[in-house]
């Protein structure tokens, strides 16, 4: 339906709630075109207007990508996005009919010199998606975080606190609130978590089979010393969600023996799930605050990278330092009792931008079984404990010699 005539939308008729909130201030008693309402409304020129600069901000044309069919060699091409009047009824969340009425104005109103070399913008045969926005300025904030940290050796002070609040989210924001949580315990598919040691020597061994729980369990608080999510001294427990992990954590040499062993888990857990960071609807372009959510969102996509990557043994206790802080952060500000996240060893670490947002449309992917299996857990605080929420399960420590290590290796460029 086009609009040959004066053509006005209501308020009500627009679902997006950001793009509604400005275009009050323009509203005024008008006849909606489109569900015959006498209500607060603007003219479909005045909304094209409105959006056409987020519009052009933060939607781009469609690349041209290629497609081969399995059985010929020809191929196809094929635009990447969705058609303007669809986006249009996506992004502003108008129906069908106001979408062509404002698609019309939008290439009516597209000013650009052919003559110079310009292209429009606005085409009715072409797709279009959603923009990728940089995440330097987030990037910059973890610089500048991690800096500090290591080189100020000021653990923890109000500026860092500051900082990973602006970057994980402040306690009672919508940005925690966001954060995704995995749950383990009695009642949860996940009741057993594992771990290993390595048990050479006849007398370890002996030592091992004899006190296995303070052996296979964790240190007693205070006395824990630094690892990878937790500062010297704050009671931590480090397992891993399959026995095979565990092992692979504890980087055993071939002949070796290991011993590994289950915990039950006594209460319910709440664990922040790394593999899901920044994996939430980025929301609406109309939003002020869009490119910096967008920003700190596609972020804390490869922040899973950043925390769970291999660390070569010597770089160990300066590098460990950020994320000691911000296990501490997660469990002691925003009230986790642990962290889930992808074993470094197991090459399960996911390597950033491999998820995607198209249209703001979302996907929650939940981890399957067998991936799971490639996770580590670190409780820290009352979680840690052994006996109040932990309990080692006295049949299931098993002593093994390993027969051989497999290696995964890619091209190191020099
Ligand atoms: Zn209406």
């Amino acid at each position: 339906m086009g609009c040959f005539f004066m053509c006005d939308i209501c308020l009500d008729c627009i679902g997006d709630t950001h793009l509604k909130e400005q275009l009050k201030e323009s509203a005024a008693q008008i006849e909606c075109t489109y569900c015959g309402e006498e209500s607060l409304g603007i003219s479909i020129e005045e909304l094209a207007r409105t959006v056409d600069g987020p519009l052009r901000d933060y939607c781009q044309i469609g690349e041209e990508e290629t497609h081969y069919s399995a059985d010929s060699d020809k191929a196809s091409y094929e635009q990447a996005g969705e058609n303007l009047n669809y986006i249009l009824q996506e992004e502003i969340e108008i129906d069908e009919p106001a979408a062509t009425a404002l698609e019309s104005k939008l290439m009516d109103m597209d000013d650009y010199r052919p003559q110079d070399g310009e292209e429009s913008f606005y085409e009715d045969n072409c797709n279009y998606h959603r923009r990728e926005l940089s995440s330097w300025v987030y990037q910059d904030k973890w610089r500048e975080y991690s800096h500090r940290i290591k080189h100020k050796r000021r653990f923890f002070d109000e500026d860092a606190k500051q900082l990973l609040a602006e970057i994980i989210g402040a306690p009672g924001t919508t940005a925690a609130l966001e954060l995704p949580c995995f749950l383990i315990g009695p009642q949860d598919p996940i009741t057993l978590l594992h771990r290993a040691r390595r048990a050479s020597g006849e007398g370890k061994t002996l030592e091992i089979k004899n006190d296995a729980v303070k052996q296979l369990g964790p240190p007693p608080s205070g006395s824990a010393s630094a690892g990878r999510m937790n500062a010297q001294g704050i009671s931590v427990f480090y397992a891993a969600l399959s026995k095979e992990t565990a092992l692979a954590e504890i980087r055993p040499s071939v002949g070796g023996v290991v011993a590994v062993a289950s915990f039950s888990i006594d209460r319910q857990l709440r664990l922040l799930d790394l593999s899901r960071l920044g994996e939430v609807p980025y929301g609406s372009i109309f939003d002020p605050e869009y490119d910096d959510r967008v920003s700190r969102l596609s972020f804390l996509e490869g922040f899973h990278h950043l925390i769970a990557r291999p660390i070569q043994p010597n770089h160990e206790p300066l590098e460990y330092l950020p994320t000691q802080a911000v296990a501490e952060y997660v469990v002691n500000i925003l009230d986790f009792d642990g962290i889930l996240y992808a074993s470094s060893q197991s090459g399960a670490v996911p390597r950033p931008g491999e998820s995607s947002h198209s249209n703001g449309s979302y996907y929650p992917s939940t981890l399957s079984s067998e991936e799971l299996k490639l996770y580590n857990v670190v409780l820290l605080g009352s979680a840690a404990e052994i006996g109040t929420t932990l309990n080692l399960i006295a049949d299931t420590v098993e002593f093994r010699t390993v027969s051989s290590i497999s290696y995964e290796s890619e091209e190191y460029y020099v």
